[in-house]
């Protein structure tokens, strides 16, 4: 399941574009007018994070991480209006995780959400897979990588499923062969080759700290962090 953020902003034009960024990185998105709502949505089914306005109408901003945080330590970002009221905020001890002052980049707001995302563990998944960056949607047969998903092709996908749910584990190339291809099909260890090479290239984009998949030299392939 893909990461729930709560955008609460009255300004239409603001949430609408934090929207937009976010659900390109693969993020589900609810827009809240106003805190009264949001709170509501809240106690119903609580998101993996909110991004929350101060000045909100009904239930203004402060007023909403309170709430919250009697309940849940969900990360929390604060959005202001003025730099010097974040200071007087971090003087209430609210309790949020983190501050960003208006105009802001949407790019670094999507960063800064991922950011907080990383220490929350998705619901149902250890906090460890999570911090690793890739993980697996079995129920949609894709990876995601930060929230974000990857354009994997079928066969890309299938090699990596393969690896990635034993890692350490070395695969030959007769056995990704047998376990990733019909029986009909009529595949050369070279195509093999030519999957895993496009299939590192595209974790490398994501993942540049080093290959996830590694070469093991005339046997085969494995997968480790
Ligand atoms: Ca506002």
């Amino acid at each position: 399941m893909s990461r729930r953020v709560f955008v609460v902003e009255d300004e239409t034009q603001i949430a609408q574009i934090l929207h937009d960024y976010l659900v390109n990185a693969g993020y589900r998105v609810e827009i809240f007018g106003d805190g009264r709502s949001a709170l509501t949505a809240f106690q119903e089914s609580p998101p993996d994070l909110f991004l929350l306005d101060l000045m909100l109408p009904e239930v203004d901003g402060l007023t909403v991480c309170k709430e919250v945080r009697k309940t849940s330590e969900v990360p929390i970002i604060m959005l202001t209006a003025k730099a010097e009221e974040i200071d007087r905020l971090l003087g209430l001890e609210l309790g949020a995780d983190d501050y960003i002052c208006k105009p802001f980049s949407p790019r670094e707001v999507v960063a800064r959400a991922k950011a907080n995302l990383r220490r929350w563990p998705a619901a149902g998944e250890s906090g460890e897979k999570e911090s690793e960056g890739l993980f697996h949607q079995p129920e949609s047969q894709r990876y995601l990588y930060d929230g974000k998903p990857l354009s994997l092709t079928n066969t890309e996908y299938k090699i990596l499923a393969l690896m990635h749910d034993s890692p350490g584990r070395v695969y030959s190339r007769a056995q990704l062969l047998d376990l990733c291809y019909d029986p009909d099909q009529d595949v050369s260890d070279r195509a093999i080759d030519s999957h895993v090479k496009n299939l590192r290239k595209k974790l490398k984009e994501v993942h540049p700290a080093g290959d996830l998949i590694h070469s093991v030299y005339g046997v085969g392939y494995r997968y480790e962090r």
